[in-house]
């Protein structure tokens, strides 16, 4: 698949919580094979599994099985620790998406695993289709609570459209282009390219270019203000909390369960194992 890795970057580890930001395709899945992703860890972190097309099914240790359809959100609560699976159905033809994550703060980075879903509505503002996935935008709010106050939005512009967006100005945001070319504040941007805010903004501007309608995700928050680590599919505050989660990932995949990562599927043929850690010191950083 071709991803584009938007978030971290050298000079930016986060826009509010949102923390990892993959773009990916349309892949033709006839030649890619499509996405089959077994079942690997999660600590620390909420994942959004964001869909323009396809449909993947997901399997995870706290019982859930679901299939993640476009433009609707499947936020998978890690915590304390969970494990997932996730692979594009047989129907599927073309994969075309957003791997999204949430940094959990430090208070709440423990907390029991959970799935939620939900399928929001397609709203029109001025002709603009929007999806409204969490956080409050454009008069609409998600049920869908969240640990930090962000937002989260899909949206859709005719060919030429401009679109003012009210949006909080303790907010960082982040324009993911995902179809289209925009100019956002000013600033130009293409399928795959992020353009990111900082704080202090009350409205964003997204201008669409004439010729062809424009997607974007809309992804924001109050800034963390905190330090992380992030390495592979965990996130702590330290490198010795990725080295125990690591060590205790390898250990449940010897079992088949453990108190930290729940029971495992038994779909499950296989589990990742993790990477070995680097000889050098995990350092914190956003
Ligand atoms: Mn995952």
């Amino acid at each position: 698949m071709t991803v584009r890795r938007t978030l971290p970057q050298r000079e930016q580890s986060l826009i509010g919580a949102w923390c990892f930001v993959d773009h990916y395709g349309p892949d033709d899945v006839s030649g890619t094979g499509g996405m089959r992703v077994p079942g690997h860890p999660h600590t620390g972190l909420q994942t959004v599994s964001w869909l323009f097309s396809g449909t993947v099914d997901h399997r995870d240790t706290v019982g859930t099985h679901a299939l993640v359809r476009p433009g609707e959100l499947n936020l998978m609560t890690a915590g304390a620790g969970i494990a997932h699976s996730e692979y594009s159905t047989a129907k599927t033809t073309v994969l075309h998406g957003a791997q999204l994550w949430l940094a959990l703060p430090d208070k709440h980075r423990a907390v029991a695993p959970r799935f939620e879903h939900y399928a929001p509505p397609a709203l029109d503002r001025d002709g603009a289709r929007v999806l409204m996935f969490l956080g409050t935008l454009l008069g609409d709010t998600s049920p869908v609570e969240t640990f930090s106050p962000l937002v989260g939005a899909e949206i859709t512009l005719r060919p030429g459209q401009r679109l003012d967006i009210p949006v909080n100005d303790t907010f960082e945001h982040g324009v993911l282009v995902d179809t289209g070319s925009v100019t956002v504040e000013g600033i130009s941007a293409t399928s795959g390219q992020l353009v990111s805010l900082p704080t202090g903004a009350a409205q964003l501007r997204i201008e669409a270019s004439p010729t062809k309608s424009v997607r974007v995700l809309l992804l924001g928050g109050q800034p963390l203000g905190e330090q992380i680590v992030m390495w592979w599919n965990f996130i702590g505050r330290s490198h010795e909390d990725i080295a125990a989660y690591r060590e205790r990932w390898q250990r449940a995949r010897d079992a088949g369960s453990d108190g930290q990562f729940g029971e495992f599927p038994e779909q499950w043929e296989d589990t990742l194992t993790a990477p070995e850690l680097p000889n050098a010191t995990l350092r914190p950083r956003g």
